[in-house]
Parts: structure tokens; C-alpha cells; sequence
């Protein structure tokens, strides 16, 4: 009956590729009803889930309608924590690989300094949490005259961690007439009326939760107490004996005191909470993600929304203070239509708390026991064989999209004079080189990265040793980072 797939929506082919590359065969069922609303400039209020394919919901219409040519932003993209919006921009990045989109994060704990330059050169999207893009409004460093779309992702979110008001100065600061995406998991009452206040005649999309949106989550809880959660916790995950688990803690403290725990125990773990410092917190996301350790001990809002795959176990060391929150959590677990396995430790004090819970996600919580002694014997060898093995790493899902990519190092800049039609202009001069080879171009003062494509980096690295970019023979290698 649904044969729509995405060559039904009149993308360019550059998108199409991207998407392709990216594995997306058929549209989502809330990219079937977002994707052709904002390519005809239409407002849209969302409720789904993470998990639903949403990001590449506004993506894909947006890096489709970005003017390439602009060099002032034009779609602003709000976040509310720094790893979404990291992994919204590389969600970005992806999708305009071929149209070379850039796509620039701001957030905090990061150098002001760094995001300013990137803002200064051409930015079509701008990623960022309310406060830091705000930062950068009053400061002048994000210039707002060309914004025609804002996406305001994650708006429960926004509001549990206080950042409505910031978001609605930015709004005030944006221009009129501009088209408003609203997503959300959960419509509060505040957010239906800021929908009111700011969306035009939106189209309301609404994802029920179906098969393949609500993943397959077995719940259950474990009665325990303070004094003996760390014990419990070993007992269960020898006895489970997960491929991947993240353990939920309320306080960076618990987090910190668990991940000391099992380290000493000798579990493969991460952790990750908020107090940490920015660069250690995406080195950890990326190493859970490539698999480089089973275990992640996590608060709420270092979790938020990130998309992990195959996370097999949830455990929740501290039952959630916010009901929504215990929905999130759970929902790193069972997606993409795999079963998880969900477990809440529940103290005598917290039994209430775990029935509104119960009530709220219209789940039921099944009860275990804590494993006795032989059982733990008996599970104690699979388990120390499988966390002392190591395991596949695994790939990220770009990287289809990156392998054919070769970013290029040039020793000249802005100061040279040299600008993107410049490089342009002599790359595609390379025999076996057209203009389609050549990705994003980051022209900075003294030095320029550009993304060559299609894997011919190698051949224009080559070739360009030998030619000269407006009279200036410049020094080229593959670039070091970025
Ligand atoms: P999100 O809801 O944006 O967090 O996306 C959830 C996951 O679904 C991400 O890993 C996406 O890469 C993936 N995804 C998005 N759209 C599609 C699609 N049409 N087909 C398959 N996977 C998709």
C-alpha cells in the first residue's frame, strides 16, 4: 500500500544520494508527514518520539531548501543539550555532504572563541543549546537577518531544564517571517501554548506509538535498598550478563561512585554526566557508540535523546524523579524493533513514585528477585568471558557517507585572497575531477580544509602539488584533523 519512498518528493540528487548512502530506503512515518510540509514552507507542530527518524524529518527538507550560495545562516536549530546538538549538526552534515552544507554547533563549555570564527565564515545552519546561541546573538557573532526557518527540537526537554525563556528571546530576536518546526515527545501545556503563540496555521503531526516507533521493552523492578544497590547491581548484570548497558543514576555523585565500583570489579564502563568536561563527554558517547565498552553509568541529561543503537539493557540504579524521564531512559533500549530489557531498582520509599510511572507509560513493571548465590555462580564464567573479551567495534552509521571522503589540508587562506570559486575552479581542472568530487570548502585565514569526495582525495592531492591556485602554489597534504 506505502510505496511513497523519497525520490517521490522531488529532491535534488545530491540530497537523494546522501540519503542513500545513509541507508534510508523507505521515509519514516513522521518523515512521510514532515518532510513534504516544510519543503512547502509550512509551519509544523510535531509529537514523536527520538528514535522515529525524526531529525532527518527537518533535515532533509532543510538542507534541500538551504541557499547554497548564502553565506549568512538560514536555518537555526535549537537543542537542549550539547551531544544532541553535536549529533544533530553530524545528522546535518550527512545529509548535505554532497551539497556541501555547512552546518556549525554552538554550545557551551566549548571556546567561544572557536564557534565565533566558525560562525564568520559561511554557516547555512547553526546548532546550538538556548544559552550559548544566545551568547552569541547579543554579542553579534550570529548574524539573524537571512534566518528563515527556526526548528525548535525537543521542547519538553527545553522546559524541564529551564531553558523556555531563553528560547523565547531567541524567537523574539529572529526575523518575522520565517517558518516555526516544533518537535517535542510530550505536549505540556506550555508547549501547546507557545505552538499557539508562535507556529502559523501549523500542520500537527502526530506519531502514534506504533510497532516500529515503540521499541519492544521488557520492564521490570527489583526491590532493593540504599545500602545494597551496588551489590544488586553486580548480581544482576552477571546473571543478565548484557552486550551493552546503561546504568541511570539522579546525581553525578551516584554516577561517579558506580562507575568507581564496577571499575574496580573489572567491567569494561563508561560515564557520563553533566559536570564533565565537553571534549571528555563526546570521547565517551563516541566510544560507547563504537563499542569500545559494555557498560555506561549516565544521568538523565547526558542521556537525553542520543542515538545509540542496540543498547540491550537499561537499568535504573535511582528510579527517575520526573515520570517522562523514565520513558527516555528506557527508550535507549529495544529500538529499531530489538527487544530491550528494562530494570528499575525500587527502595520502600519509592513504591508510589513507581506506580505513577507504571500509570503515566501505561506499562506494567514485572518483579525479579534478586539472584541467589548459585545462580551468580553458576552465571559468573559467561559473564567474566564476555567482559574481558573485547568487542567488534563497530562502525558509525556515516560511515558509508565518510570512507569516500578525504579532507585536504591547503597552507592558504583568507589572507591569500583565496576563495572557495578559486579552489573550485583548479580542482575541477584535475583530469578525472568534476565539480561533484568536491564537498564542504573551509576557507580560514592562513589555512583551507576541503572535503574531496567520491575517494579521490589521493588524485587531487597529487595534482595539486604540482598546480597553482591563483598564482600560488600552495602546500597540500591530507588534513590532520577537523
Ligand atoms: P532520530 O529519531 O532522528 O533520533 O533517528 C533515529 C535513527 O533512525 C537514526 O539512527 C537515524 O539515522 C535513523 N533513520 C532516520 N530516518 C531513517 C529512515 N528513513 N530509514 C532508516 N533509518 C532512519
Amino acid at each position: 500500500m506505502n510505496k511513497i519512498n523519497f525520490s517521490n518528493y522531488m529532491l535534488s540528487d545530491v540530497i537523494l544520494k546522501a540519503i542513500s548512502d545513509l541507508g534510508y530506503e523507505m521515509p519514516t512515518p513522521v518523515q512521510r508527514e514532515v518532510i513534504p510540509a516544510v519543503l512547502n514552507g509550512k509551519d509544523v507542530l510535531v509529537q514523536s518520539q527520538t528514535g522515529s527518524g525524526k531529525t532527518a524529518s527537518f533535515g532533509i527538507p532543510l538542507c534541500e531548501k538551504v541557499d547554497w550560495v548564502e553565506n549568512k545562516p538560514q536555518v537555526l536549530v535549537l537543542e537542549p543539550t550539547r551531544e544532541l546538538a553535536q549529533q544533530v549538526q553530524e545528522d546535518l552534515i550527512n545529509i548535505g555532504r554532497y551539497k556541501r552544507i555547512k552546518a556549525t554547533a554552538v554550545y557551551g563549555k566549548a571556546s567561544y572563541v572557536k564557534q565565533k570564527s566558525e560562525l564568520k565564515q559561511k554557516s547555512h545552519i547553526v546548532v546550538g543549546t538556548p544559552g550559548r546561541v544566545l551568547d552569541h546573538i547579543i554579542k553579534g557573532s550570529l548574524p539573524l537577518d537571512k534566518i528563515n526557518c527556526l526548528v525548535i527540537d525537543e521542547a519538553d526537554e527545553m522546559l524541564n531544564m529551564g531553558f523556555i525563556d531563553q528560547v523565547k528571546e531567541i524567537i523574539a530576536a529572529l526575523p518575522k517571517m520565517k517558518n516555526t518546526l516544533l518537535f517535542s515527545a510530550t505536549m505540556p501545556q506550555t508547549i501547546e501554548r507557545m505552538s499557539n503563540a508562535y507556529l502559523h496555521d501549523p500542520i500537527v503531526v502526530k506519531i502514534e506509538a506504533t510497532e516500529k516507533t515503540t521499541p519492544k521493552i521488557q520492564h521490570a523492578f527489583l526491590n532493593v535498598t540504599d545500602e545494597n544497590k551496588l551489590t544488586a547491581l553486580e548480581a544482576v548484570t552477571i546473571v543478565e550478563n548484557p552486550d551493552t548497558c546503561i546504568i541511570f543514576a539522579n546525581t553525578q555523585e551516584k554516577v561517579n561512585d558506580t562507575y568507581d565500583f564496577l571499575v574496580k570489579a573489572g567491567y569494561p564502563v563508561g560515564k557520563l554526566h553533566g559536570g564533565m568536561m565537553q571534549e571528555d563527554r563526546f570521547d565517551v558517547m563516541d566510544a560507547f557508540r563504537k563499542a569500545k565498552f559494555r557498560y555506561l553509568v549516565a544521568t538523565d541529561v547526558a542521556a537525553r535523546g542520543i542515538d545509540i543503537e542496540n543498547i540491550t539493557h537499561v537499568v535504573n540504579l535511582d528510579i527517575p524523579h520526573e515520570k517522562e524521564s523514565y520513558i527516555h531512559r528506557v527508550g535507549r533500549t529495544g529500538r529499531a524493533g530489538k527487544e530491550g530489557f528494562a530494570l528499575t531498582f525500587v527502595t520502600p520509599k519509592e513504591v508510589t513514585q513507581k506506580r505513577e510511572i507504571e500509570a503515566f507509560g501505561e506499562l506494567t513493571m514485572t518483579a525479579i528477585n534478586l539472584p541467589n548465590a548459585k545462580l551468580i555462580a553458576r552465571s559468573k564464567s559467561a559473564f567474566e568471558t564476555k567482559i574481558t573479551t573485547k568487542q567488534k567495534i563497530k562502525q558509525p552509521k556515516a560511515k558509508r557517507v565518510n570512507e569516500e571522503i578525504t579532507k585536504v589540508y591547503f597552507n592558504g587562506g583568507k589572507k591569500k585572497k583565496l576563495r572557495a570559486l578559486d579552489f573550485v575552479g583548479t580542482i575541477s581542472k584535475i583530469e578525472g575531477i568534476t565539480a561533484e568530487d568536491i564537498g564542504i570548502i573551509t576557507i580560514q585565514e592562513n589555512v583551507t580544509y576541503i572535503d574531496i569526495l567520491n575517494g579521490k582525495g589521493q588524485l587531487v592531492i597529487q595534482a595539486m602539488k604540482e598546480r597553482t591556485i591563483k598564482g600560488k602554489l600552495l602546500k597540500v597534504h591530507v588534513a590532520r584533523k577537523k
